[in-house]
C-alpha cells in the first residue's frame, strides 16, 4: 500500500480508503462487514470513512465494533456531519454550532472512540453563517475530538471562503470529498484547481461508479444477484444513474484496455482516479472481502498516456464533466 499526505497537513492516508456507505448496517450482514474491515487491514488500508447518517447511525456502530481491538494510532478514521440521524428535530440537520457539537459527541459514542482523525461537513449549509460553522469546527479541533477538518462536495468558491475563515480561526481545511470516477469528472474544471491553490486534497467517492466500472453489469442482461443494482434497501436507486445501456456498453469497451494494462477493470477504475495528484485517496466500498483484496492492487499503479487515452476513447459520450 502507498500513502499520501492529506492536503498541506502532516497526516498520511492510505491511497485506498475503505468506506461503508450502503453496506454496513444495511446491505451487508455484520459478520461480513467485519470480514471486509479485516481484509482491508490485512491489505494495508489504514484509512476508514463513514458518516453519522449512513444506515441511520448503524454504519458507525458496525465500523467502531470492527475496529475496536485495533491499535488506534495505526488508523485514520473519518466521519461526517450534516444530515439527521434518527429523529428529525428542527436542529438535527445542517452545520449549526448545535448540530456539529451534538453530532461529534454522538458519532464518537457510536464509534466507541475518543477522537476521529477527520471530521467532515457532509455538504455545504446555505442557511447557517459560514463563520458559525467554521468556529464550531475550530472548537471541535481544540477539544481534541477531531484532529483535522474536511468537507464534502463543496464547490470552488465555498472552498475558498471556508479556507480563508478556517485560517483566521487557527486551522486549515485539509480535504474535500467529491464524487470522482472515469465516468464522473465534474471536479476537474474548478474544484481541483482551487484545491491545489488552497492546499486541499480530494478523497474521492464512488471511484468505481458504485461497481459499474468493474464491468459486471452488461447491457441487456440481469444484474448479478447480491450486487448493488439488486439492493432494495437503497443501492439500486443510487446506482441507477449509471445503469443505462449506452453507459454499460461504453464500460465494456474498457475490457481490452484493462487487459493491456494487466489489470482487472475494477483495478483500472480505481487506478484511474489515483493518477490525479490532487487525489489523496480513493474511497472504495465492498460487499465482500474478496473485493477489498482485489481493489487494493490499484494502489501504486501508474497508467501510461496510451492507457489514459484509450480510457477516454472508450468512454467518449458518456462522461459527466
Ligand atoms: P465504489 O464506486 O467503490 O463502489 C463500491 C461497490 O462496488 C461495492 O459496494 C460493491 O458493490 C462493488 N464492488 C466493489 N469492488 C468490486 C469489485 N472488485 N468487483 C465488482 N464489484 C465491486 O464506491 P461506493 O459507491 O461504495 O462509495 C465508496 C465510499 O465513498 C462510501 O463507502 C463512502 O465512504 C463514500 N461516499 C461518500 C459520499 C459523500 O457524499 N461524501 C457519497 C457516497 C459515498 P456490490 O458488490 O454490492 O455490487
Amino acid at each position: 500500500m502507498d500513502y499520501r499526505y492529506l492536503g498541506n497537513s502532516g497526516l498520511k492516508v492510505s491511497e485506498i480508503t475503505y468506506g461503508n456507505w450502503l453496506t454496513h448496517g444495511s446491505q451487508v450482514e455484520n459478520d461480513v462487514a467485519t470480514q471486509c474491515v479485516r481484509a482491508a487491514l490485512d491489505a494495508g488500508i489504514t484509512t476508514f470513512d463513514t458518516a453519522d447518517a449512513y444506515a441511520n447511525g448503524a454504519a458507525e456502530q458496525v465500523l467502531g465494533e470492527a475496529l475496536k481491538t485495533e491499535r488506534r494510532e495505526s488508523l485514520e478514521v473519518f466521519t461526517k456531519v450534516y444530515w439527521p440521524v434518527g429523529p428529525k428535530g428542527v436542529n438535527d440537520v445542517g452545520l449549526s454550532r448545535k448540530h456539529i457539537m451534538e453530532g461529534i459527541n454522538a458519532s464518537l459514542a457510536r464509534l466507541q472512540m475518543d477522537y476521529v482523525d477527520l471530521y467532515q461537513a457532509h455538504r455545504y449549509d446555505h442557511e447557517t453563517p459560514l463563520e458559525e460553522t467554521i468556529q464550531a469546527f475550530a472548537d471541535v479541533v481544540r477539544s481534541g475530538k477531531a484532529l483535522y477538518i474536511g468537507v464534502s462536495e463543496w464547490d470552488a468558491d465555498q472552498l475558498r471562503r471556508g479556507q480563508e475563515l478556517a485560517r483566521q480561526a487557527g486551522f486549515s481545511i485539509v480535504s474535500n470529498q467529491p464524487q470522482y470516477s472515469a465516468l464522473w469528472r465534474v471536479i476537474e474544471k474548478k474544484v481541483v484547481p482551487a484545491s491545489r491553490e488552497l492546499g486541499i486534497s480530494q478523497i474521492v467517492w464512488s471511484p468505481m461508479a458504485q461497481g459499474v466500472l468493474s464491468g459486471k453489469y452488461e447491457p441487456g442482461k440481469d444484474a448479478p444477484s447480491g450486487s448493488r443494482a439488486t439492493d432494495s434497501k437503497g443501492g439500486s436507486q443510487t446506482i441507477s444513474r449509471f445503469m443505462d445501456d449506452k453507459t454499460l456498453t461504453a464500460v465494456q469497451r474498457l475490457k481490452p484496455v484493462a487487459e493491456q494494462a494487466g489489470l482487472k477493470m475494477s483495478q483500472l477504475a480505481v487506478a484511474w482516479v489515483l493518477q490525479n495528484d490532487n487525489v489523496a485517496s480513493a474511497l472504495v466500498g465492498a460487499s465482500r472481502p474478496e473485493q477489498v483484496a482485489e481493489n487494493v492492487a490499484a494502489a501504486g499503479v501508474k497508467l501510461d498516456k496510451d492507457a489514459m487515452k484509450a480510457i477516454d476513447k472508450a468512454l467518449s459520450g458518456v462522461v459527466e464533466t
